[in-house]
């Protein structure tokens, strides 16, 4: 029913060479007939290098600005983007929430403008280790779902990808067991039930993300509420890359 989808997220890292590099490496393995969507979320820089090599892998960008045109020194537009054939984007991702104060109210208003342009936002939400700890975790996702799909369509909604990501988890090797990751996804499809009713929550599609590698993403797979992963350090190498692959095939 709902289709997987496993982005890897490269941030600031890939020249173009070693875009190019990964997909020729990882492109022969698909056939576009796996049961799930792959695809990279590639930096600015390399998104054209990704769409001219892209047979079966989605590409996706990492950021947006909301705004078409204007002056915002050193912003990418969404029509920006759309030039240079992506269809993903990812929007929230904590690192940009954290260190560039990327607000809830943005998300929604970037995927409103992206969703125009017919490419779908992967939008990225999670708590801090303070709030684990606190158990402010429910809290902090329906506060971040709240905001960031404001003004969203039940049938945008149904078709934006949610990547639940705990920010302790992210690129400490310390992966959510697969029962906190079931359980945190599962409150998300709550929210977005609350939110936009059963149909759009049955099928949205939600990712974990956090540390995941080849040797524990069919751990994650195999969860009811997960429907793929957002993959930052494990999609670097093409190997890594294709053993994730193989193991969820
Ligand atoms: P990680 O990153 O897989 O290296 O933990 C995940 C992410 O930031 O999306």
């Amino acid at each position: 029913m709902r289709k997987p989808i496993i982005v890897g997220n490269w941030k600031m890292n890939m020249l173009r060479a070693d875009a190019a590099a990964f997909f020729e490496a990882v492109e022969p393995v698909l056939t576009g007939e796996e049961r799930a969507d792959y695809g990279i979320g590639a930096p600015f820089t390399a998104l054209d290098t990704c769409t001219a090599h892209a047979k079966h892998l989605i590409v996706a960008a990492e950021n947006c600005n909301e705004k078409d045109s204007g002056a915002f020194t050193g912003e990418v537009s969404v029509p920006m983007l759309a030039e240079t054939g992506i269809t993903y984007c990812i929007i929230g991702h904590s690192e940009r929430r954290q260190y560039y104060a990327e607000t809830s109210a943005a998300c929604a208003r970037k995927a409103k403008r992206l969703f125009a342009a017919g490419i779908t936002p992967i939008l990225c939400v999670g708590e801090t280790e303070e709030e684990y700890v606190a158990g402010k975790t429910v809290d902090v996702l329906k506060e971040e779902l709240e905001g960031s799909l404001e003004g969203l369509t039940a049938d945008e909604a149904a078709r934006i990808v949610i990547a639940y990501e705990p920010i302790w988890a992210i690129g400490t090797g310390r992966s959510a067991d697969q029962n906190t990751a079931q359980e945190c996804c599962r409150t998300v499809r709550g929210i977005v039930r609350d939110l936009f009713g059963e149909e759009t929550a049955a099928a949205v599609r939600i990712q974990y993300g956090g540390s995941v590698k080849p040797e524990n993403i069919a751990m994650y797979m195999a969860c009811e509420d997960i429907d793929g992963a957002l993959i930052g350090g494990a999609s670097l190498k093409a190997d890594s890359f294709k053993a994730i692959i193989d193991a969820v095939k």
